[in-house]
Order: structure tokens, then sequence, then C-alpha cells
């Protein structure tokens, strides 16, 4: 068995769970962890992966992600939130075949894995980045999208998602498995939501949710107004209010009671956060994406008094523009402390653990990942600890405001798949690649008669 065994030593080990280790072990078998403690204590044999002044803790979980977008950082700088969404949905029609899509997703998973994250939760209407995340070795839930803004549009649209689900769900492996995605208030009909909830729930299926993300969505829920009811009224589709609260829509629609990841939740007050509670529902902070759509600060305190599953989501390219979890909840706390001018609000370890444990929480995937403890998946992440960070006194303090660094080790389900920085499954022409359809979005953006 000795030869199946690898023991990760490292100065620094964060169970997350238990308190922090300094100078410990994590023993490695089969794509488990058999043992994890202090190095004197370590059970012998097997090779020795010696990571140094480092700190090793679990993979990190990206609570959100668009992969097939990666592709459009930097293409949709400084626009409103309709203009950003309407020209994204039209860039990706008319530009981006399956080619192109999976080469974005594959550059994805790429920059994911160099900054340590193991699991994505990723919504898209594609089968790219499920593609992508099964060549890599990475572990996630590809949530496949449904849109369908009029309700006379429903069964069909229904009918559309079960087939495109049925082909993922035939390749679905124990590491990527297949949900779906009702996309967004502005996107689906309250008969969408309605239908897919149902069959999902009957389906055993995850659900996600992009819900309470823009006062534009807000307006259409509530009031029956603005950008996003405009448009949909040009198309011909009656538009009228439709709940107290998009958080009150998902309830009324049924979706609530299907557990959903609620993907943003930035509008969510009072009885929005109870009904979330009570519901069970897990929720994705993206709190850099929705800084830079100005879309405001989610009331995290408060989702985490309420006993909330919360993680932590890059978003898409299109809207961050990267993928730095760690970094992620460090803008969580600053925001927070700010909002609520409490020194005490998101402390360093609980960042640590949002970008870890609270992600699995959220996926319900926390029976086998986000922590270090005997029996769980092996999924790790190692960062070096350098001067950058040093002296030391708290090692999570040092961990959450250094600079993101790339992983020196990401590990999923037992096998190594970067190694100081650099991701094992090399594709030498993939940023090469995706730097040529960047160039094609920008043609087809510089032709467009409606920009
Ligand atoms: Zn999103």
């Amino acid at each position: 068995m000795t030869a199946a065994r690898t023991r990760y030593h490292a100065r620094w080990v964060l169970p997350i769970a238990t308190p922090p280790i300094e100078d410990g072990t994590v023993v490695v078998e089969e794509g488990r962890i058999v043992w994890l403690g202090p190095r004197a204590h370590a059970p012998s044999g097997g090779a020795d992966d010696e990571l140094g002044a480092a700190v090793l803790m679990p993979g990190l979980v990206n609570a959100h992600t668009h992969l097939e977008l990666t592709v459009m950082r930097g293409f949709l700088e400084e626009l409103a939130f309709f203009d950003w969404v309407r020209t994204l949905t039209r860039a990706r029609h008319f530009v981006l075949d399956d080619a192109k899509l999976l080469d974005s997703a594959r550059l994805g998973v790429v920059e994911g894995l160099r900054a340590g994250i193991t699991t994505f939760a990723d919504t898209a209407d594609s089968a790219a980045a499920f593609d992508a995340l099964r060549e890599y070795g990475a572990r996630g839930i590809a949530y496949r999208e449904v849109f369908g803004p009029d309700p006379a549009q429903a069964e069909s649209s229904l009918a559309g998602l079960r087939e495109k689900v049925a082909a993922m769900r035939a390749r679905e492996t124990p590491l990527v498995r297949v949900g779906v995605s009702p996309h967004a208030p502005y996107s689906v009909s309250d008969a969408l939501f309605a239908a897919v909830a149902a069959w999902a729930a009957a389906e055993r299926l995850p659900v996600a949710v992009h819900i309470a993300e823009s006062d534009d969505e807000s307006r259409l829920v509530e009031r029956a107004q603005g950008p996003f009811a405009d448009f949909l009224r040009g198309r011909g589709i009656d538009v009228e209010m439709r709940a107290r609260s998009p958080i009150d829509l998902l309830d009324r629609c049924g979706v609530l009671a299907a557990r959903p990841l609620l993907i943003h939740a930035v509008r969510a007050d009072a009885p929005d956060i109870a009904s979330i509670a009570r519901h069970h529902c897990g929720v994705a902070h993206c709190p850099a994406s929705n800084a830079k759509l100005a879309h405001g600060i989610a009331p995290l305190v408060e989702m985490l008094e309420a006993g909330i599953a919360v993680g932590l989501g890059s978003d898409s390219m299109a809207s961050n523009n990267r993928m730095d979890i760690v970094g992620e909840g460090r803008l969580a706390m600053l925001q927070q402390r700010s909002r609520t001018q409490r020194t005490d609000a998101v402390p360093a370890s609980l960042v640590l653990d949002l970008a870890t444990r609270g992600g699995a929480r959220a996926l319900a995937l926390d029976a086998t990942v986000g922590v270090l403890a005997e029996g769980y998946q092996a999924d790790l992440a190692a960062f070096a600890l350098d001067d950058a960070q040093a002296p030391i006194h708290d090692v999570a303090a040092a961990m959450v405001h250094a600079r993101g660094t790339p992983a020196l080790r990401t590990v999923v389900a037992g096998r190594i798949l970067v190694r100081n920085g650099a991701v094992l499954q090399q594709d030498a022409t993939l940023s090469e690649r995706v730097q040529q359809h960047a160039d094609a979005l920008g043609r087809w953006r510089r032709a467009d008669p409606e920009l």
C-alpha cells in the first residue's frame, strides 16, 4: 500500500474544520485523506512531498463561474448592466462557436487550477465548461442554463433543456456533475421557473439561479419597469409586477423549494434572508463582480448570521476580470467592515472558511470536500509563504492579505494537477488560440451596426 501513499509536509496545515497545525503533514491514499496531524507523529512510508515554507489547505471552491466566457476578459468594460448583458449575449451568439467556447473554458480552468481552485460551480448554455473540467481532471458542477422570458415558450424551453441535460448526464463522472440553471428573472418567465424547478426536484438535479443581482432586475420584478421591462415589451411579451422581491419571486414559483444555489443575492432584505435560510439555500457571493458592475454590496454578514451557507464566486471574466478566490474573500471582508463599521466582521479565518468549506456547503458537496479531514477527498491547495507575508503572527491573516500567488500544488482526488504554479497538462497553443477568438470578438464589435 505504501506505493500509493503520499505524505504532504508543510510549515502550516490549515484543515479549516480544526485549528491550524504547525509543521503538519497530510497523508493521502487512493484519492482520500487518510491522516493529518503534526509531522512528528505522521505514519511512515510512501512518497514525501516537501512543500517547505507553505500553507497547505483544502482546495478552493469557486462557487460561481462562466468558464466559457474567459475570452471576454476586458471585452465589455464600463457598460451599463443592460448593455453589458445584451452585448455579451449577442457577441456569444454571433462569434463563439463550440470550439471557441471550449478553448475559452479551458483557459478558465487553467487559470483556476493555478489559483488553487479544485471545485468549480459553472453555469453555461453549452457543455464547454463541463468538457474542460473533465479534460483537466478538476471537480465541478456544470449547471446547464435555460432561457425563455415568454411564458408561451416554457414547455419548449424545458423540452430543449431536458435533451441537453440528458446528453451531458450520460457523460457525468464522479468529479464532474450536471445541474440546471434557469438563468435569471429577466430571461426566464414564472412558468419556466416553476417547470424547471419541479423537473429538477424530481430528477434530483442541482439548481443554480442568478438572483437579486441588479437594480434593473428588482425594478422589473417589483414594478414592471426599467430597461428589462422595456426590452421584453418590445418583443411583445406582457410584463406585470411579479413579486415583492426577486427572492420572493423564486419562492412563489417553487424554486426555493428545490434548494437552489442563489448567485449574488445582493438585494436581499430581512424577509428575503429569512426565506433563504428557511429553505436551506446556498448563496454564491461574488463581491468583485457585484462591485465592478455597480450592483452594490450583498448583506454577507446578515446572511451568515442567519446560518446561510455562503461560498465565494469569481463570476465570469467579463465581470471580474480575475479568478482569485482568497482575494475575493479579502474584498468581501473589506466591504463588510466598511459597511457595518465592525472590525470583527468577517475575520481572516472566516475568509478561508468561505473559500473552502463555505463553498462546499453552498454546493452541498460538504460531505466530500471543503475541509482537510480523514475520509475526505484529497482536494488540496498549497501556497508558498514568502517575504510579502513575513513575519507570520497569524497564518490566516498572512494568507488572506497576501497578493494572490500561483499555487505550489493543486491536487484533486489525490491527483496533482498543478506543480509550482504550472498546470501539468500542457496545451502550448491555448493562449494563442484564445487571443485569436478574442480578436474575432473585437472585429465583430467594430462591424456591428447596433453598437
Ligand atoms: Zn453569473
